[in-house]
């Protein structure tokens, strides 16, 4: 048994001392009285730690190490055509190499759990076996969780829908896609009815790369929402990004929040990666590339905060700090009220825990997983 005291516990005024045996949480209070071994922290807090639920770990660090220097115009669609010249020199060593030095920036700053879209549109799967044995080798510090992302389309690419398949046999524990990126809206939609079924099939949990774009005509969430709906699989389900969304108009985006809360399909969006990516073909006025994030916390719909990429062609900076990522996200979705700003370390902790379906075993909370992080800071969280 070890005793944690001098502790200022996330949401929990009246405690200061955290009781942990066998890697459980068995009190959380005060005068938890004497044991084996206690250990000081110094009057600094304790959160749970930080989840980043959208990060490509077999992009990680691409743009510098494969020798190109820059990322092009900026736009989501011509990183995506300039990808395969980055893939076909991948190998099993290649990519972990690359992904630990990923991993080690996120799991140094405080990250405890990934969720990683591994492009599965690679015959070969290199990068999928390298993150599949990653995922086993790194258990112990880091708990990863694997999409099959057609990250070149289910259709765009020939046999796309069939890799994704193959990947789920393999190993992958999500399925995804990117219906935008498919060359019409009808095979977009072709896409979202396959991953659906693709999921309930082998049991798998959902998270889609959906409407990265600022074209309001990109309305392939509203699809993924009726289809989890009917089969009451939107808790395990995740829209990433949803970009379209934050250009539609109210009319349709209010009837749309409506069917969300119906479904209770999860959000994340990349505040820093869609701020650098969107409002490229635009003058001024200048879009963000946001989706609507205050109006979900407002609705209770979950949304989380993710990292993205780390120096790959999509985008060339990120370092795993998910502080960052917040401090930048409630700027840009001015989450800062007083009556809100008490949930924005949610974004990065609790609510990436409801969209990879851990919160049963995630967060301060007697008989969960003892895993938790110390900070200096307190201001405003008391
Ligand atoms: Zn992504």
């Amino acid at each position: 048994m070890k005793k944690f005291t001098n502790a200022v516990v996330y949401r929990q005024k009246e405690a200061n001392e955290i009781l942990v045996d066998k890697g459980i949480i068995k009190t959380i209070g005060s005068n938890l009285g004497l044991v084996d071994e206690t250990i000081d922290l110094g009057g600094k807090l304790v959160i749970a730690p930080y989840v980043d639920p959208h990060l490509h770990l077999d992009y990680v660090y691409t743009l510098s190490e494969l020798g190109q220097k820059s990322a092009g115009s900026g736009t989501l669609f011509e990183a995506i055509e300039m990808w395969p010249k980055f893939k076909e020199n991948l190998t099993i060593e290649s990519v972990k190499k690359l992904a630990i030095k990923g991993i080690r920036d996120e799991v140094s700053q405080g990250v405890q759990h990934v969720r990683t879209h591994i492009d599965v549109t690679d015959p070969k799967f290199t990068a999928l076996k390298a993150m599949l044995e990653m995922k086993e080798e790194l258990k112990d510090i880091v708990e990863i969780q694997i999409v099959a992302f057609p990250q070149e389309g289910m259709y765009t690419y020939r046999g796309g829908l069939e890799l994704v398949e193959e990947a789920l046999k393999m190993g992958a524990d999500v399925v995804g896609g990117i219906p935008h990126y498919e060359p019409a809206r009808e095979f977009g939609e072709k896409s979202i009815h396959d991953i659906v079924k693709l999921a309930i099939k082998y049991d798998k949990l959902i998270d889609v790369h959906c409407d990265e774009t600022d074209d309001p005509h990109s309305r392939f969430v509203e699809l993924l929402n009726a289809l989890v709906l009917m089969e009451d699989y939107g808790t395990r389900t995740t829209a990433s990004h949803t970009c379209s969304f934050g250009s539609a108009n109210n009319s349709y985006a209010y009837r749309m929040i409506d069917l969300f809360k119906k479904s209770k399909m999860n959000f994340i969006a990349c505040p820093t990666e869609n701020a650098y990516l969107q409002g490229r073909q635009d003058t001024y006025p200048k879009r963000r590339g946001l989706t609507r994030v205050k109006e979900f916390m407002e609705e209770g719909i979950n949304i989380a905060f993710a990292q993205d990429s780390i120096n790959d062609p999509w985008y060339p900076m990120g370092n795993g700090n998910l502080m960052n990522i917040l401090d930048n996200g409630i700027h840009l979705a001015q989450i800062m009220s007083p009556e809100v700003i008490e949930k924005d370390l949610d974004l990065i902790t609790y609510n990436g825990a409801r969209c990879l379906n851990i919160q049963d075993r995630y967060g301060l909370e007697v008989g969960k997983d003892a895993n938790f992080i110390v900070l200096d800071g307190i201001v405003l969280l008391m």
